[in-house]
C-alpha cells in the first residue's frame, strides 16, 4: 500500500509522491518563543513527529529532512521581555526570554517522545534570506515601499498574467470578498486593505537589522516572510510537505505561498499542505480567562509524556480533539499494560495492521485499535509497532519509576509490601494479607493476583 495524504489545497487525499525520494522534505511552523507551550501546541509537534517517523520508515532515515523553525523575533516576545526583565536593556531581556522559552520547549517536546527535527532554524539567523525574498518581490512588482515599510500586494499577484497561483486559493477565500470585507481603519501606508507587511521599522531599543529595498532606517521582518525564508534556505523553493495547525491556513500559509511563489515565479511552494485540527479542553475552548489553559509542562508533572502522546493520537489529526481527564486516565492504563507486556520483548517488524492505517492519511486511531488486537495475538509485533509510533522509549523499570515520581509513591516500598502480603497468604494469614491490600489501596495502588503472581498499578 502506498502513502496517501490529505492536501488542504486540493481538498483530497492523494498518493504521496516525493519530488526526490532520496531527499523527502517537510516544513512545519514552530513556536514563537515567549511563553510555556500549551497542550494545543503539542498537537502539531506530535502529529508531524509521527509523519516524520513514518517517512523515515518508508524512505530511510538518511533521506528525510524535517525543518521546524523557532520564531524568535515578534512583538509578543518584546512585550514579555519588557515585562519580565524591566531592569535590562531590551535586547538582552529578549535574549533571556527566547533562550529560556526555547529550552523549556525542547524539554517539553523531548518528553512527549518527539524526535528533534533535522534542522531547527531561528528567524534571527535568516534575516539575510528574508531581505533576499523581499528584494525579489519588490523587483517583480509584487511589493512596494511606503513609510519605511515593505508591503506585499495580493492584488498585484492576482493581476499578474503568469503561472502564479491565485491569492486565496489555499484558504478558499476570494480576494474580492476580502477587499469588500476589509476593515475601515486600515494603516495609512497601505495602498490596499489586503496588503500585508513584509518588513517594518523597529521602535527605538527594539531588535533591528539593515533594511531591504533602499530603506535607510533599520527594521525587522514580518512573521510570514520568516517561514518563506527559512523553508527556502533549508528545503529549497519547492518542497514536499508543509504543515501546521488549521488556524495557520489564513493568513499565515496563504501569505507564505504568495511570497515564495511570487519571489521565484512558480506555481507551488509545497506539494501537500497538511493541517491538524484544534484541541479543546473538557469540551471548551482553551483560554486563560476560562481557567482551563494547560501547559505541557504542568501536564508532565502528573503524567508521563507518552501518556500525553497516546492520548493525542487516539483522535485522527484532522478532527477536533476533546482533551479530557477521563481519556487521559484510560491512556495511562493502556500504556501501563503495553509497557508491562511489550517493553522487555525483542521488537519485531511493525505490523501491517498498524502501518496500513498510518499510510491512509495518518489514521492513528485505527492504528491504535490494531495495537489493542496485537496485544493479545503478537506481542513482538506490538513492541515493534509501538516503537514505530514513538512509544516504549523507556525500560519497564524507568516507566514504573516515572509513575512513582508523578504519584509520590515509592515503587520499592510497594514491591516490599506485596512480598509481605504474598508471604502472609502463603501462611494463610488472611487478616494480614487483607490489611496490606487495603494499605496499598490507600496509597493508590491496585493489585491483581494471577497464577503468575501479583501485579500492581496505580489506580488514579
Ligand atoms: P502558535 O505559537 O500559536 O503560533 O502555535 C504553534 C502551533 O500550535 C501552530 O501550528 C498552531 O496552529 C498550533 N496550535 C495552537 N493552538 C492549538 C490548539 N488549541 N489545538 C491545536 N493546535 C494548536
Ligand atoms: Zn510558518
Amino acid at each position: 500500500m502506498e502513502l496517501r495524504l490529505y492536501d488542504t489545497l486540493t481538498k483530497e487525499k492523494r498518493p504521496f509522491q516525493p519530488l526526490d525520494a532520496k531527499n523527502v522534505r517537510m516544513y512545519v511552523c514552530g513556536p514563537t518563543v515567549y511563553d510555556f507551550a500549551h497542550i494545543g501546541n503539542a498537537r502539531p509537534v506530535i502529529v508531524f513527529d509521527v509523519l516524520f517517523r513514518l517517512l523515515r520508515h518508508l524512505y530511510g532515515e538518511a533521506h528525510v529532512k524535517y525543518v521546524r523553525n523557532i520564531t524568535d523575533v515578534d512583538d509578543k516576545i518584546n512585550d514579555r521581555a519588557a515585562r519580565d526583565f524591566p531592569g535590562l536593556p531590551l535586547n538582552e531581556a529578549i535574549r533571556k526570554v527566547t533562550e529560556q522559552t526555547g529550552k523549556q520547549f525542547h524539554a517539553d517536546v523531548d518528553a512527549l517522545g518527539a524526535l528533534r527535527p533535522s534542522v531547527e532554524p531561528r528567524a534571527t539567523e535568516h534575516i539575510g534570506e528574508m531581505r533576499g525574498i523581499i528584494e525579489k518581490l519588490v523587483a517583480g512588482g509584487f511589493a512596494y515601499v511606503a513609510e519605511d515599510h515593505v508591503l506585499f500586494s495580493p492584488q498585484a499577484m492576482n493581476a499578474a498574467n503568469s503561472t502564479l497561483p491565485r491569492y486565496g486559493a489555499l484558504s478558499k477565500r476570494s480576494l474580492d470578498e476580502m477587499i469588500a470585507g476589509a476593515r475601515v481603519d486600515v494603516a495609512p501606508y497601505k495602498r490596499d486593505a489586503t496588503d500585508f507587511v513584509l518588513w517594518k521599522p523597529s521602535k527605538p531599543g527594539e531588535p533591528s537589522w539593515p533594511s531591504p529595498a533602499g530603506i535607510k532606517a533599520e527594521g525587522r521582518p514580518g512573521w510570514h516572510v520568516e517561514c518563506s525564508a527559512m523553508a527556502w534556505k533549508h528545503l529549497g523553493k519547492h518542497f514536499d510537505i508543509h504543515g501546521g495547525g488549521i488556524d495557520l491556513v489564513f493568513p499565515h500559509h496563504e501569505n507564505e505561498v504568495a511570497q515564495t511563489c511570487c519571489a521565484f515565479h512558480q506555481q507551488r511552494m509545497a506539494n501537500y499542505w497538511m493541517h491538524n485540527g484544534f484541541l479543546q479542553v473538557e469540551s471548551e475552548k482553551m483560554s486563560k480567562s476560562l481557567g482551563n489553559f494547560v501547559t505541557i509542562h504542568e501536564l508532565l508533572a502528573d503524567w508521563p509524556g507518552e501518556v500525553l502522546r497516546l492520548n493525542m493520537l487516539k483522535t485522527h489529526y484532522r478532527s477536533p480533539i476533546d482533551w479530557t481527564m477521563k481519556s487521559l486516565e484510560e491512556s495511562a492504563k493502556t500504556l501501563d499494560d503495553w509497557y508491562r507486556v511489550a517493553a522487555d520483548v525483542e521488537p519485531g517488524k511493525p505490523a501491517a495492521s498498524v502501518v496500513e492505517p498510518l499510510l491512509d492519511d495518518l489514521n492513528t486511531s485505527l492504528a491504535i485499535a490494531a495495537l489493542h488486537s496485537l496485544r493479545n495475538s503478537d506481542v513482538s509485533a506490538l513492541a515493534g509497532s509501538l516503537r514505530l509510533l514513538g512509544f516504549l522509549s523507556e525500560s519497564v523499570a524507568q516507566w514504573e519509576g516515572r509513575k512513582q515520581q508523578a504519584s509520590g509513591v515509592d515503587a520499592k516500598e510497594v514491591e516490599r509490601l506485596i512480598s509481605e502480603r504474598t508471604a502472609a497468604r502463603a501462611r494463610k494469614d488472611f487478616r494480614e494479607s487483607d490489611r496490606i491490600r487495603d494499605l496499598l489501596a490507600a496509597m493508590g495502588v491496585a493489585i491483581k493476583d494471577s497464577k503468575e503472581g501479583t501485579t500492581w498499578e496505580f489506580s488514579r
